[in-house]
């Protein structure tokens, strides 16, 4: 059997798996403008070009939010040297718990670096991936968020809208990742079809009473954590 990529037991009763470019940040070679979101001009090791580095807007409090609830993991089909130098770029940078790259995900024919959650020495009921390539989360595909691409748009708001769905499912009593996230894929679909222009807007305010409109339709013999749920043990 192969040992998994993340030999250590989880401190944390779920796990977020996150992309790094264009999810988090976004690297441009060479000297760009004077944005505000510039974080520095670096030398990579192994590389002579100068670049410009750009951390999303909210990431870093959305790697802190999350970490109280999830152990964060990046992973990344960027190589370790450039990964590390990016991710220490990032002021919570410690709030994540576990990196992996390039070596760790799977070449496909069709030329995406596949990341196979399989892999990792998880719960897959209790594990989600954020990236902003769908093909890359293939494997698992009931475990993926995708998240639009982001290069250097200082007024991208997908990491707070984001947020808010990530920790009422933490939260949740519903046990498996997978059927929350089928609920809010369902959902955002029924508002597209009702005309409403940005559906994950309206998705932190709802979340809640869908997740638990779903979890009282569940026979009261299924629901044997809602009871711990209510007694606030998983509800750290
Ligand atoms: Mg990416």
């Amino acid at each position: 059997m192969i040992p998994p990529y993340i030999k250590s037991p989880s401190p944390k009763r779920f796990t977020l798996v996150l992309d790094l470019d264009e999810t988090l940040l976004h690297y441009m070679e060479g000297n760009v403008s004077n944005n505000a979101n510039i974080v520095s001009t670096p030398n990579i090791a192994n590389s002579q070009s100068d670049g410009t580095l750009y951390i999303r807007p909210g990431a870093d409090d959305f790697l802190g939010t999350l970490s109280q609830h999830y152990e964060i993991v990046i992973f990344t089909a960027a190589m370790k040297d450039y990964a590390d130098w990016a991710i220490e770029h990032m002021n919570n940078s410690k709030c994540i718990s576990h990196r992996l790259y390039r070596q760790h995900a799977t070449p496909s024919a069709s030329g995406f670096y596949i990341k196979d959650l399989s892999r990792l020495g998880r719960d897959l009921s209790r594990t989600i991936i954020v990236d902003n390539i769908a093909e890359n989360f293939q494997l698992q595909p009931e475990n993926g968020i995708f998240i639009k691409s982001w290069f250097t748009d200082p007024s991208d708001t997908a990491l707070f809208e984001l947020a808010p769905l990530l920790v009422a499912i933490a939260q949740s009593p519903v046990g498996d990742v997978r059927d929350a996230l089928k609920l809010f894929r369902q959902y955002m679909l029924e508002q597209m079809a009702r005309g409403v222009a940005n559906p994950t807007l309206h998705l932190a305010q709802n979340i809640r009473q869908l997740l638990d409109k779903h979890y009282n339709k569940i026979s009261p013999k299924q629901q044997p954590r809602r009871l711990a749920h209510q007694k606030g043990l998983y509800n750290k």
